[in-house]
């Protein structure tokens, strides 16, 4: 049943049908409710009367016996309700009860394959045409979240240039099209191929530009040919469309597994993985949990991304899990990354992943050199020095484009009077409100509260309020006004809301000639920029410096990753790094030895602090409107927690202790030997932990230690 309950419950099956399988959904009458819920398992006799199942609403199970086992093993590893597991495996409309019956898909093509005259003043469909052309066949469950507009495409059918038909089963394409492989991707993909079959896990380690996604489609290529599945983990679909379309390209068709389409079409696509119809599924996060009728292969690019994580609910790591179905389905996983969780690289030295390298990029791109900008005593124009500011304007004349990487989004982080010091404070949480232009506005990026910003300070009527730092919306107006006539595109949370402005934006970025580019880290997801000649990091020392014990590996992992969007193509690329902080001895690592050079110094530290991955760490998290109750049942469970070879950190305050009204504590878990942790973890389980009004939670392996 989908309740926060360790348990399941018994129910008669019903007396005229047959017994309903393992894994099928049925409707039981709970409490005074009548709610969906999945048979986990069954017997024979049972000692007390039971109440009888109503429905069976599935005749064949939904769940196949793989994701039964799944189950399972998420409810035991993450010590999550079984009930919510099963919830968290099905698409929400199956969650509902709906109907499990795959419809057939249809798709648009063109077919033409010039651009007729008359599209020459229809932009729209002219523009429709070329994504069809670009992009093969675009089933109409993914064409409102590829940005192409159903009015276009029947605009053009009445043209002829466009028709809609059932999509087909695709069918892998040649290689014929594709690169040669380098001596580097070929070791790799020979390894991986070698592995076809087998639950090997491959650790694929190359810089950005290396061409890993070449070996990702080799190795999936020869998965299929047995007519296999394969799965592409990616960490978010908007912010990936280059990856989806050279899939696309290559395969013929690649479907998408997202939450961006809706609850109708997600299932009815997930009821085709199902069955087998797709071939190439590429998904985010929640595909991990897909089924499917004959997964051979399942790839994680950008392994290391903290999006991979869910963060609440079932709290599980796609990469972990997927990981997990490669050894339960004997078949081949391959992690990708330029900048591997330190995680997968513990792994490679203990042996459990398979290693392979690209150190070069492929086509013969350079890799960017770095220069460290020390700003210490220096006036700067909204977070840029002087030195930064002629870079920019250098590589603008060149003819370049220009990245600038602020990890803050909104225009500056705070508000101040500065007659009475009076910030502005998010009335809900221990956090400042955000200062954002157009509209103007105060908000908290931790709550969502939002207010008009005002014009006069709240406390003594002050007509002096201060802008304090810089976000990106400062340094975007820094940089407009010292280049007016450059087409500037900013990049984050706020501009960017769906995959048709995404791609709009990064179209005419890679198609202009000069333009600069302000964003935060959604810049350094994925795209590639080949004319960015110059990548500016204006605020690197902030990340080195935040309390968290992965904040050094995570703000090494972003450094890197923005850097690799530069000078990919023949213009060579420059990365410029402001601090404050220039002998900070991750940035000196950095630096000097690399990302890889960083990380085996970070291996050692947290080896000699008995962190992960050398410990296994849980949190358990309470949150609570009264402030005194979560901290109370922390209380209660670290007692039950205690025990020799567990190591616990807290109860204490979350270090943004209130949260939307909630007050948030935690304690942490460590351990030597993960099945201390397990068993720990099982008491907590068995108490049945429960006080009025506080909401607790589990998290294994925590990304956040917040
Ligand atoms: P990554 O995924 O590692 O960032 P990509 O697979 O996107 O790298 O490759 C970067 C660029 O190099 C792409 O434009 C790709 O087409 C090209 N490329 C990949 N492999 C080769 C190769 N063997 N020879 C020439 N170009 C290649
Ligand atoms: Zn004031
Ligand atoms: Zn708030």
């Amino acid at each position: 049943m989908p309740r926060p309950l360790y348990r399941t419950f018994d129910y008669a099956a019903p007396a005229q049908a047959p017994a309903p399988a393992i894994g099928a959904r049925v409707r039981v009458p709970f409490g005074r409710a009548k709610i969906v819920g999945v048979v986990a398992g069954g017997r024979e006799e049972s000692s007390h009367a039971l109440k009888t199942i109503e429905e069976v609403l599935d005749a064949k199970p939904l769940l196949t016996p793989d994701l039964v086992e799944l189950a399972a093993w998420l409810a035991a590893y993450y010590h999550h309700p079984i009930g919510e597991v099963y919830a968290a495996l099905l698409p929400a409309k199956a969650r509902r009860g709906g109907e499990a019956v795959a419809k057939q898909e249809t798709a648009w093509a063109a077919t033409a394959s010039d651009f007729p005259a008359e599209l020459d003043r229809a932009p729209k469909q002219r523009q429709t045409f070329a994504r069809l052309l670009q992009l093969g066949q675009v089933p109409d469950a993914e064409a409102s979240a590829l940005g192409i507009e159903r009015r276009s495409l029947l605009a053009l059918q009445k043209k002829g240039l466009a028709a809609r038909s059932a999509v087909n089963t695709p069918v892998p394409q040649s290689s014929a099209k594709s690169v040669q492989p380098t001596s580097a991707q070929q070791a790799a993909i020979t390894a991986i191929r070698s592995s076809l079959d087998t639950p090997a896990t491959h650790l694929l380690d190359g810089v950005t530009g290396s061409g890993k996604t070449e070996v990702y489609m080799r190795v999936i290529a020869a998965a299929l040919e047995s007519g296999g599945q394969a799965l592409v983990l990616v960490p978010e679909i908007a912010l990936t469309p280059q990856t989806v379309a050279r899939f696309k390209e290559r395969f013929g068709a690649a479907a998408t597994l997202h939450s961006g389409v809706s609850d109708a079409q997600r299932f009815n696509t997930w009821l085709h993985c199902a069955n087998g119809t797709h071939q190439v599924v590429i998904g985010t996060r929640s595909a991990v949990l897909a089924p499917f009728a004959n997964l051979r292969i399942i790839v994680v690019d950008e392994e290391h991304d903290g999006s991979l994580k869910q963060h609440d609910g079932l709290r599980y790591s796609a990469r972990d899990v997927a990981v997990k179905r490669g050894q339960m389905l004997s078949i081949p996983v391959v992690l990708g990354s330029a900048t591997p969780s330190l995680e997968s690289l513990a792994n490679v030295r203990r042996r459990r992943y398979r290693y392979s390298r690209l150190a070069q990029r492929a086509g013969g791109a350079s890799m960017p050199v770095y220069r460290v900008l020390d700003i210490r005593g220096e006036r700067l124009d909204r977070n840029f020095s002087s030195a930064l500011h002629d870079a920019v304007a250098r590589h603008l004349a060149a003819g370049g484009q220009v990245l600038v990487f602020i990890n803050r989004r909104g225009f500056a982080p705070v508000l101040l009077c500065s007659q009475c010091a009076w910030r502005s404070q998010c009335p809900h949480c221990d956090a400042r409100l955000v200062f954002h232009r157009s509209p103007r506005q105060l908000r908290c990026h931790h709550c969502g509260f939002r207010q008009a910003a005002p014009s006069r300070c709240p406390d003594c009527g002050g007509e002096e309020l201060t802008p304090i730092g810089t976000g990106t919306q400062r340094a975007e107006e820094a940089l407009a006004e010292r280049h007016p006539d450059v087409p500037l595109y900013r990049i984050d949370r706020d501009t960017v809301r769906s995959v048709r402005q995404m791609e709009t934006d990064l179209a005419a970025v890679n198609a202009g000639e000069t333009a600069i580019l302000v964003g935060t880290q959604m810049l350094a997801k994925g795209h590639h920029f080949p004319n960015v000649t110059l990548v500016a990091v204006l605020n690197a020392d902030v990340g080195f410096l935040a309390a968290d014990f992965r904040a050094p590996e995570r703000t090494a992992q972003l450094i890197v990753q923005v850097a690799g969007r530069a000078g990919r193509a023949e213009r060579p690329g420059e990365v410029w790094i402001q601090t404050f902080d220039p002998q900070n001895p991750n940035l000196v690592a950095l630096m000097r030895s690399g990302y890889h050079g960083f990380a085996a110094n970070e291996l050692n530290l947290r080896s000699a602090a008995s962190m992960p991955p050398y410990a296994s760490l849980a949190i358990v998290r309470a949150e609570s409107r009264r402030e005194t109750a979560a901290s109370q049942l922390l209380a209660q469970a670290a007692e039950l927690l205690a025990a020799p070879g567990i190591e616990l950190l807290g109860p204490a305050p979350a270090p943004i202790a209130r949260r939307a009204d909630h007050f948030h504590a935690q304690i942490m878990v460590l351990s030597s030997r993960r099945a201390d942790l397990h068993r720990a973890l099982a008491r907590l389980e068995q108490a049945e932990l429960k006080a009025a009004g506080v909401r607790w939670a589990i998290d294994v392996d925590p990304m956040d230690t917040y």
